[in-house]
């Protein structure tokens, strides 16, 4: 089985998530963890470099070359088999990588498996961010907060992000997409009824191909762990950690019932599958 643990690599996994399947991770920033926001249930722990500017943190030569390291299975193609998409997630913010684009392009070539990223949204106001992320065949945009105070609170965002400029650049980017768009929203609280109302407002508006609820379900580190970017799930931490609030597995399954029968679109929650209460 494909098993790619060194920590430093730009390429790491795969691993398991209830929400992509089986996925090898595509590390564009690198060591130190780098984004736009701060947002308080990080799992990479305390974000080391707060930034909005674009540029360039792993070459792309390395990262191709790590891809065409991979092993081979047995028509000599790199081991995709064991995989159901590759992922540009990591230390930080993705999109803040320059070289965004050239990495999804050069990594479509390598492996033929789809290609998404997690983002957090932040750069969609830049034309060129959304012309390299409409490369990816999925994206995942985080939304957490309905409000401009939820956003400082629970993003702690670099000052000069304004979330209704997100949100603008979110629904540019959609107009423009083809691809498939899904929105991931991290609840530490149950939602009130007027928040719950506006979020349903705007998803009815930027008609997303799914949803993804979350909750945190692990300890978040205190410290930076670059282990922790590859969905690292130890039964024991050796580090700093802390139990982050949280909403019931009942209480995301009735919000997100609610958001399937109003939007009409698939949702996808923590436990969907497994039942399990948290
Ligand atoms: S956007 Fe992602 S990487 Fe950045 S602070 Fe939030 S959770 Fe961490």
């Amino acid at each position: 089985m494909l098993t790619l643990a060194t920590p430093t690599t730009a390429v790491y996994g795969p691993v398991q998530s209830w929400r992509f399947g089986r996925s090898l991770g595509i590390d564009p920033i690198g060591a130190v963890s780098t984004c736009s926001f701060n947002c308080v249930y990080c799992q990479l722990g305390e974000i080391q470099v707060s930034s909005c500017d674009r540029r360039m943190f792993v070459p792309t030569a390395q990262i191709c070359q790590e891809l065409q390291s991979l092993p081979l299975c047995s028509h000599g193609l790199p081991s995709a088999s064991a995989i159901d998409t590759l992922t540009l997630s990591g230390s930080g913010e993705p999109t803040l990588a320059q070289n965004l684009g050239e990495i999804l392009t050069m990594a479509k070539a390598i492996i033929s498996k789809p290609i998404g990223v997690l983002t957090n949204g932040s750069l969609l106001t830049d034309p060129t961010v959304r012309e390299e992320l409409a490369i990816a065949d999925w994206v995942a945009v985080k939304m957490d907060a309905i409000s401009a105070d939820s956003f400082r609170r629970i993003n702690r965002p670099q000052p000069t992000l304004k979330l209704q400029e997100l949100w603008t650049g979110l629904l540019q980017f959609r107009q423009q997409y083809s691809g498939h768009l899904a929105i991931q929203t991290m609840l530490l609280t149950n939602w009130n009824d007027r928040d719950r109302a506006e979020y349903i407002s705007r998803m009815q508006a930027l008609r997303p191909d799914e949803i993804q609820l979350n909750t945190p379900t692990r300890p978040q580190p205190l410290t930076h762990q670059l282990e922790a970017r590859g969905n690292h799930l130890p039964t024991t931490y050796s580090y700093p950690t802390r139990q982050l609030k949280r909403v019931k597995v009942q209480e995301l399954k009735a919000f997100s019932d609610r958001l399937e029968r109003e939007l009409g679109i698939p949702m996808r929650y923590p436990f969907q599958t497994a039942g399990a209460d948290n």
